[in-house]
């Protein structure tokens, strides 16, 4: 059994797919453990995105992660990190699969409508970044 961080980034929580993209996740066999909406500063933004801060994308990521409400979930289930990586797509919509959550609504590269946790070493930071123990309802 694994566990995983999911977002739904601002451009999905701004159009209200929120619900639709639980659904998907759900219809994949993926549980929702935990699950809050809040909306990052720019500072925690760069905090949770901290491994990515010598990249030239970093400055707009962070402002655009910042720039609304997202959705925080912990999802469980076997193999759950990449399983759910498989249900995201390819970070870039252009190559991300047919009845993927990035083919069916990211807008571009940045606003991609999704993130999840890429190894178990990833998840086991990126979930307490959000959520306590007591959160996660297993
Ligand atoms: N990103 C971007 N430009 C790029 C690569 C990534 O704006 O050239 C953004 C995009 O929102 C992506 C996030 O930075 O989801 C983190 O990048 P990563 O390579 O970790 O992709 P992911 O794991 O989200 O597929
Ligand atoms: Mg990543």
């Amino acid at each position: 059994m694994e566990r995983t961080l999911a977002l739904i980034k601002p451009d999905a929580v701004e159009r209200g797919l929120q619900g639709e993209i639980m659904a998907m996740i759900q219809t994949a066999g993926l549980r929702i453990i935990a699950m809050k909406m809040l909306h990052l500063s720019k500072a925690q933004a760069e905090a949770f995105y901290a491994v990515h801060q010598a990249r030239p994308f970093f400055a707009s990521l962070t402002t655009y992660m910042s720039s609304g409400p997202i959705v925080a979930l912990c999802l469980e289930g076997e193999n759950a990190i990449q399983r759910y990586r498989d249900l995201m797509g390819a970070t870039n919509k252009d190559q991300a699969a047919e009845g993927t959550i990035r083919k069916k609504y990211a807008l571009d590269i940045e606003r991609n409508s999704c993130h999840g946790s890429d190894s178990p070493e990833t998840a086991a930071v990126e979930i307490p970044f959000f959520f306590s123990a007591l959160e996660l309802v297993g």
